[in-house]
Order: structure tokens, then C-alpha cells, then sequence
């Protein structure tokens, strides 16, 4: 009766520049979330296209890419009881405004596109997202 899985997390730029990675951690923990590995990193405009190439056809596709390769960010694999949905879950609605009390984007997001987090969707895009990151 157990659906241990992992996901990817990133800790966007405006949530790292603001030093709010030790906090934003301590949720995942704090809910039964295991970070099995993480690291910060600073990634190009081209490696951004590449992770967010399933929304290359919609408008703020190249805001997107500009975005996330704008500062450092921190990637995490996280591991746990239903991970995927507890990390959205815990992230909350994309847009912070929409965002539920007590979720990391109501907490920290700033707008739709300074949202704080990232999260994998489903369990395909969590295993290529883990290994679009973390390559063994
Ligand atoms: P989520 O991050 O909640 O899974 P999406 O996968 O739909 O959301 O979108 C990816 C990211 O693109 C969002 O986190 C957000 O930063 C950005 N984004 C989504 N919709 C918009 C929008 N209408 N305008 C600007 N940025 C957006
Ligand atoms: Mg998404």
C-alpha cells in the first residue's frame, strides 16, 4: 500500500536570493519529504530552454527561460510517501495570488513568474527532470 516516489524540486532565483532555501527545505522535511541530493547551480539561458521545453509554444515561453537562467538555483530530489503530488501540493497554485495559506508560493512567491519553486508534474516528467539534473 506504499507509493514511495521522487521528484524534482528547484528553488527558483528570486527565493534563493532572498536566502530562503533553508526554510523553503525545512517544509519538504517537516512534511515527510527526504532531500536524497541537492545542489546549487547557475544555469544558461540554452540548458533553461532545454528543461522547460514542453512549454516552448506558449507566450512566455522565453521570459521563462530568461527567468531561470537568471540567477543561481537549487535543485533537490525529493523522496517520499506520493512525493509528486505532496510537493505540488505543498507548493500551491502556480499564480501566488491563487496560492492556498501556508503553501511555499503563498508564503514567498512574488508573481506568476517569481513563483519560488518548480515541481515535476507526474511521474515521467519527475524522472526526467531527476536525471536532467542529476546525470549519473
Ligand atoms: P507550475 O510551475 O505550477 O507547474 P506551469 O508548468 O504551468 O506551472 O508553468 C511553468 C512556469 O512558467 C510557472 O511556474 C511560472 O513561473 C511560469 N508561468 C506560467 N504561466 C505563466 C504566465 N501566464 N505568465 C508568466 N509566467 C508563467
Ligand atoms: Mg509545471
Amino acid at each position: 500500500m506504499s507509493n514511495n516516489e521522487r521528484t524534482l524540486s528547484i528553488i527558483k532565483p528570486d527565493a534563493i536570493e532572498r536566502n530562503l532555501s533553508e526554510q523553503i527545505k525545512l517544509i519538504f522535511t517537516k512534511n515527510n519529504l527526504t532531500i536524497i541530493d541537492s545542489k546549487k547551480l547557475h544555469i544558461s539561458k540554452d540548458e533553461a530552454a532545454e528543461f522547460y521545453k514542453v512549454h516552448q509554444s506558449k507566450p512566455f515561453y522565453d521570459q521563462l527561460c530568461n527567468y531561470l537562467s537568471s540567477g543561481p538555483i537549487e535543485v533537490i530530489i525529493l523522496e517520499g510517501e506520493n512525493a509528486i503530488l505532496k510537493n505540488r501540493e505543498l507548493m500551491g497554485a502556480t499564480d501566488p495570488k491563487n496560492a492556498k495559506e501556508g503553501t511555499i508560493r503563498k508564503l514567498y512567491g512574488i508573481s506568476i513568474d517569481k513563483n519560488s519553486v518548480h515541481g515535476s508534474d507526474s511521474a515521467g516528467n519527475a524522472k526526467t527532470e531527476i536525471n536532467f539534473f542529476f546525470k549519473k
